[in-house]
């Protein structure tokens, strides 16, 4: 069977390995495998929202509220910002994928960072778009507008603080950047770890509200995948001017959340003491990493966010790494196929974390 023509040079996203998998491959207890790949929160969501979820256990028939009201009025108090300036995602990959699909169409540039999230690229591809990349591996904002004047994309994206590598834009510089940026341009800021870089280092923080009053072509995204501990329940949300957001809206298909995410994105916004508390041990952990690489000589990304991304010397393989420690029951991300001899590391609890030292220790 033919297909759009456009998917042959898509390669599908290859997802952190799932536990359930390690167990049946290499037959390793579940209680003995540690999933440090995908950026989750180790202690996962405040102890409120479960309440809330088993709360509404009974409520599954129906069809959510699909104007999410109640979601919507707990960002807008957290941002200060109306219900026709958010869209909400199953994720924030989803508002990704509405607003590619929004903007971009068969021969449209899509400027990105070289190493940076993969789904831009997939989603991008979809319509026929062609990727524009950097060549540094930080974003680097006068490398972005020379590229920028010589391409005319029609969506800039800018990934801050950047996955897989962990490091962050300074704000002021990332401003200066948009302001001379064309208005029919879409800058798409993913704000994914924000709130990491928020508690680290302010500088490094961009406010979604601040950007959207500035600029009218602007897209901030956030999840309740990271710091939240949602990644299961699948919710993000998009800030923009209302003109941006009635646009996604055309491409987003009804009913995109579920009854039980709505309900356990918007308790969650009730309980951001958890958050900082899980943020504040993050950053704490994070210093052993810094002290392991530092002993082993391996030099380590600054990051400003839950992971670390561990830049191997040339005589180590990273996929050799990552598939004995695999072996091993301690799932890491490799990240060869994004050009690096490198692994990214999830920051677990204090007893992940060991493991992983230990586990490793022989390897690296
Ligand atoms: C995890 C992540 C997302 C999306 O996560 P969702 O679970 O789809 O909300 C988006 N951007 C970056 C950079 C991420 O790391």
């Amino acid at each position: 069977m033919n297909f759009n023509s456009a998917l042959e040079n898509i390669t599908s996203y290859e997802a952190g390995k799932p536990i359930e998998l390690v167990v049946r491959e290499y037959g390793i207890e579940k209680d003995q495998i540690v999933k440090l790949a995908s950026n989750e929160n180790p202690f996962g969501c405040s102890p409120k929202v479960k309440d809330a979820v088993r709360a509404i256990i009974d409520n599954m028939s129906l069809y959510p509220d699909d104007s999410m009201v109640k979601l919507k009025n707990a960002l807008g108090e957290k941002y200060g910002i109306a219900s026709d300036e958010m869209i909400i995602g199953a994720g924030s990959d989803q508002v990704i994928e509405f607003a590619i699909h929004a903007k971009a169409h068969n021969g449209s540039k899509v400027l990105m960072n070289s190493v940076t999230f993969a789904m831009y690229e997939i989603y991008a591809k979809q319509v026929g778009a062609v990727i524009v990349r950097t060549a540094s591996r930080e974003h680097d904002m006068d490398e972005f507008y020379a590229l920028y004047q010589e391409h005319k994309p029609s969506i800039i994206f800018l990934c801050t603080p950047n996955n897989p590598t962990g490091d962050a834009i300074d704000a002021d510089t990332m401003l200066s950047f948009i302001a001379k940026v064309d208005s029919d341009t879409l800058v798409i800021v993913d704000g994914a770890y924000m709130e990491y870089a928020r508690f680290k280092d302010p500088s490094k923080a961009v406010d979604p509200k601040a950007l959207i009053e500035k600029f009218d072509n602007v897209l901030f995204l956030g999840t309740f995948s990271k710091a939240y501990g949602l990644g299961g329940m699948r919710v993000g949300y998009g800030i923009a001017q209302s003109p941006i957001i009635r646009a996604l809206y055309k491409v987003r298909p009804p009913f995109n959340i579920t009854t039980l995410s709505l309900e356990a994105a918007s308790v969650a916004l009730e309980d951001e003491t958890f958050v900082t508390e899980c943020i504040a041990d993050n950053f704490k952990e994070m210093k052993r990493y810094e002290k392991f690489a530092s002993e082993k000589g391996i030099k380590i990304i600054d990051s400003y966010t839950n992971f670390v991304t561990l830049s191997l010397p040339q005589e180590k393989n990273s996929s050799q790494i990552a598939q004995a420690l695999l072996k091993k029951g301690m799932i890491i991300r490799d990240l060869s196929s994004y050009g690096l001899n490198a692994i990214r590391v999830t920051i677990g609890t204090q007893v992940q974390n060991s493991r992983f030292f230990e586990l490793s220790e022989p390897l690296l």
